[in-house]
């Protein structure tokens, strides 16, 4: 039944005879959306409760009808939920291993938040070098994050960041998957919600980032699968969460003092959250699933959990062919050395990599000579930038994408200069202060006076 109330064309399909007749098998594929989708938990209201009513398309087509059910990524409790719908009691189990040999799992507690710009910095080469970034999938679950997540003041190189998620033009979507698939795609880090994690390849991603806590072992699963599907290299699945994620008290989840992987029951609801009834209120805390909680303690090897989850015995379950299976072995994992830029650390970001900075207290200003020779280097620049890519993302705030640009201007020019290239002496100059509204607005003055010489069919 359509949102409207009528009957969709695929259920006149169904009820017409001379259709039904002839159906001899359904497959569904990525049969977990039936339990995460379409059935009850925790008391929410269901997402697409479709997937919970497939027994009644079974029950119209009659027993004659094969049906067969996909999926990599159930663990036990979900795979009950399929069975008890579309599957019959005898049914016959195909299954192969669904590990990943070529990717390292890991977690990381981000400094600041989830939200903190500065923690993805670490997704991008420093120097940037566009032709060797890795190509980077980060996962937000909040669509509105999407937008505003990435650093633009970090990094600020055309079409290198996009965004990606369902409200989004499908014009706009096509042009920003193309380019983060095509080999010489222009985009290097896609932000994304999860309708990228499921049944889309991407050939060269090499890093997944899970930003935020996942809602189920699942979503870490097919998302952090998204890494080298089609490139022979050592692929990265991380996990961002939050601090209060290691406050989280194991024993809100009913875990006994001592509980290990033996005496965990991989049969029971894993993803469940602390309260067995949620709301829409209910805040993220009370919403942690436990195996991902559990993910982040490092009690375990992260690739012999998934094992347990998906009831997968097979030998090459747990084999790895990366440097490192996880970063649960207490073997010198360092997942800095894993990824292309640093981590960002509150204690010593903007400060020089070898020494502490010491801070100017009294900054000196920039003469007037200077100043007029910076404002020359940054006209040039500016003119360049438009006339190498007019149609780039022009924002209200289109100026901020470019920082990471300025920036390195300024710091080219005053380290010619024999002047410290500290960000402390651009922020408090003089000439920051006084000028830095008058370059923007010239900007903004030569990206319309392009927009005006651009001419349109
Ligand atoms: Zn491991």
């Amino acid at each position: 039944m359509s949102k409207e109330g009528h009957l969709t064309r695929f259920a006149k399909f169904i009820r017409n005879r001379t259709f039904s007749r002839w159906a001899f098998l359904v497959v569904i594929d990525e049969a977990h959306l039936i339990p995460i989708f379409g059935l009850p938990r925790y008391g929410l209201s269901l997402f697409r409760p479709v997937y919970g009513k497939l027994d009644e398309i079974k029950t119209m087509l009659g027993p004659a009808v094969i049906w067969a059910a996909m999926t990599a990524t159930a663990p036990c409790y979900m795979l009950k939920s399929i069975e008890t719908r579309v599957l019959r009691p005898n049914y016959v189990n195909l299954s192969t291993t669904s590990n990943r040999s070529d990717i390292t799992y890991a977690t990381h507690c981000v400094p600041g938040g989830i939200d903190r710009l500065e923690n993805y910095g670490c997704f991008l080469s420093s120097p940037f070098v566009f032709e060797t970034q890795k190509r980077v999938l980060i996962f937000r679950d909040n669509k509105d994050s999407t937008i505003t997540f990435f650093p633009s003041n970090i990094v600020a190189v055309g079409e290198v960041v996009r965004h990606y998620h369902s409200l989004m033009s499908a014009d706009y979507l096509k042009d920003a998957h193309d380019e983060f698939t095509k080999p010489d795609g222009k985009c290097k880090i896609l932000v994304a919600t999860a309708g990228e994690s499921t049944g889309i390849d991407h050939p060269d991603v090499e890093i997944v980032c899970l930003a935020g806590l996942p809602s189920d072992i699942t979503a870490v699963l097919q998302r952090g699968g998204r890494a080298v599907r089609q490139i022979s290299c050592d692929g990265l699945c991380v996990i961002f969460y939050d601090n209060w994620v290691n406050e989280i008290d194991l024993a809100d989840y009913g875990l006994k003092d001592g509980f290990n992987m033996e005496s965990f029951d991989f049969d029971s609801d894993i993803d469940r959250p602390p309260k067995n009834v949620l709301t829409l209120m209910s805040t993220v805390k009370e919403r942690a699933s436990l195996a991902c909680v559990l993910l982040t303690k490092r009690l375990f090897c992260l690739r012999l959990f998934f094992s347990k989850c998906l009831r997968d015995d097979s030998p090459e379950a747990l084999e790895f062919s990366t440097a490192f299976c996880c970063d649960a072995h207490n073997n010198g994992f360092d997942l800095q050395q894993l990824l292309p830029g640093k981590l960002y650390n509150p204690d010593t970001a903007h400060k020089p990599l070898d020494a502490p900075m010491k801070k100017s207290s009294n900054p000196k200003p920039r003469s007037s000579a200077n100043k007029k020779q910076l404002r020359k280097l940054f006209e040039q620049w500016l003119e360049k930038a438009h006339e190498d890519n007019p149609m780039s993302p022009q924002t209200d705030d289109w100026a901020k994408l470019w920082a990471a640009d300025i920036f390195k201007i300024i710091s080219t020019f005053d380290a010619k200069n024999e002047k410290t290239s500290s960000p402390e002496i651009i922020e408090d100059s003089e000439w920051y202060e006084s000028d830095w509204e008058e370059l923007f607005e010239k900007e903004k003055e030569t990206r319309i006076r392009m927009e005006k010489s651009v001419c349109f069919p």
